[in-house]
């Protein structure tokens, strides 16, 4: 087969040579099966030839249906339209699940789903035992949020698989779309569960064992009632080993305002930036907001604030844009007006793109936690590092092939940083990784107003498409 290329290279006018990549893609496509009905490239509907440029259309992307479902499953939500709420294993999140494996089998992908609720959906290329390719997200969704973060990485990359198979296209390596469980930590407090799991985290098997939710229902029998045969044992089986893919991509949203506001079409990811999430409680004896004079006061609630405003200062201190911290939770208890508070609960998050800065930032918010304590005359009762991850960079091969695509698209496109987490985080660790930003309106995301245009999702499912072709013939 690799003479017929050879051949065929050998055989092409200059502006036909631009057309290589892809010719080379026909070639093995048609050559990968002995069926002589098959069509060839020639015969593939909507590819069209420009000998002008060097490009190939795919045949388009079908907006409207694509749009359609990104309305229908907004619709599975425990809250009223535009939010949306999908929490994991409940009974929007179940319906959800199965409104896209009926859209998997409809693509004629086989279907499997694993222990936590992780879903495959896998077209056989021609050469099977080759490391597949896959590309994915997640549809769970906070409280009050939007219907495009994640939904556009799960519902594009089935457009996606649709786009090539209206091509006629027949993959080398197996394509694949995975919708991972419970990117977000809504409900057991654990972010991108199923990705790290998958990527081999034994710590989070030991930390599930223990999850309840906040109605005290544990992380098993939820998982249970959702329909997932799911037992401690079976936790292990998960995870999967390293080489099952050759690569993994992901589409998603931007979630910040950059593409928007440079009018660029297509963000290519480099590198996640690392998350660590810390909780902190310190413990004061409380009292009378009136009898308790202020000397003789220790204000649990006073010392959450402090540390607070330390935070933000250590953060700055780095002198870089890149490091940043957020107090979004802080707990104080009683929770009455005329009650000192007696004990409070701060939850940090901090990220990073270089982990050492993140670390030492740690550190800091750990020292920070002690002095006030101690000047304060509250006991630090805890101060744990819930998660500690490492940033992901981008395959450089990846990176090379989503840069060419975009150039033969014509799309303009930006390397740039993922300052949010996704299941690709996680996916680096057992898999080359690259990711597909596409712009969003004002970077909103996280509440009901987020929104990305048919049009700029559409770009990003020809990237994907693309770029998955590409890779799968690799
Ligand atoms: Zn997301």
């Amino acid at each position: 087969m690799e003479r017929q290329a050879k051949q065929l290279v050998m055989a092409l006018k200059p502006w036909e040579t631009l057309l290589f990549p892809f010719l080379f893609f026909s070639v093995i496509a048609a050559g990968s099966h002995e069926d002589p009905t098959k069509r060839t490239m020639e015969e593939f509907s909507g590819y069209v030839f420009h000998p002008s440029h060097s490009i190939f259309s795919l045949p388009p992307v079908d907006k409207e249906s694509l749009q359609n479902q990104i309305d229908e499953l907004s619709t599975f939500s425990d809250t009223p339209a535009p939010s949306v709420t999908r929490i994991l294993y409940t009974e929007n999140d179940v319906l959800a699940r199965r409104y896209i494996k009926g859209l998997m089998g409809q693509a004629g992908l086989s279907v499997h789903e694993d222990a936590v609720g992780n879903i495959f959906g896998r077209w056989n290329g021609s050469d099977p035992e080759l490391g597949a390719v896959a590309t994915g997200s997640h549809i769970d969704a906070i409280p009050y949020s939007g219907k495009y973060d994640g939904v556009v990485g799960v519902l594009g990359a089935l457009e996606a698989i649709n786009v090539l198979k209206r091509a006629g296209f027949q993959p080398k390596r197996s394509l694949e779309v995975i919708l991972f469980t419970s990117e977000e930590p809504t409900r057991f407090g654990i972010s991108c569960l199923g990705s790290r799991l998958l990527a081999g985290s034994e710590a989070l098997v030991h930390v599930l064992k223990e999850s309840v939710d906040d109605q005290n229902t544990s992380f098993f029998d939820a998982a249970r009632s959702a329909g997932y045969a799911i037992s401690q044992e079976n936790l292990s089986n998960v995870m999967l080993k390293k080489g099952s893919y050759f690569a993994f991509l992901e589409l998603h949203i931007e979630q910040g305002p950059l593409l928007e506001e440079e009018g660029v079409s297509i963000g290519i990811v480099t590198a996640i930036a690392a998350p660590a999430s810390i909780k902190v409680e310190f413990e004061g004896n409380g009292g009378h907001a009136g009898a308790v004079l202020m000397p003789e006061r220790n204000d649990a609630g006073l010392a959450a604030a402090e540390l607070a405003l330390a935070v933000e200062k250590h953060v700055l201190e780095t002198g870089s844009v890149d490091t940043v911290g957020t107090v979004g939770i802080i707990v104080l208890h009683p929770g009455a007006i005329n009650s000192i508070p007696s004990k409070s609960h701060v939850e940090i998050d901090t990220r990073d793109i270089d982990e050492k800065r993140r670390d030492a930032v740690i550190e800091k918010i750990h020292q920070s936690s002690i002095e006030v304590s101690r000047r304060r005359g509250v006991k630090l009762s805890e101060f744990r590092i819930v998660n500690q991850d490492p940033p992901a960079k981008s395959e450089h091969s990846i990176i090379n092939a989503m840069e060419d695509v975009v150039q033969q698209l014509n799309l303009s496109h930006k390397l740039m940083i993922s300052r949010a987490y996704h299941d690709s985080l996680f996916m680096a660790r057992v898999s080359p990784m690259g990711m597909i930003f596409i712009p969003c309106y004002k970077g909103y995301s996280h509440k009901p107003e987020e929104y990305a245009s048919i049009v700029d999702i559409a770009n990003g499912v020809n990237v994907l498409a693309l770029t998955l072709a590409k890779l799968s013939l690799d």
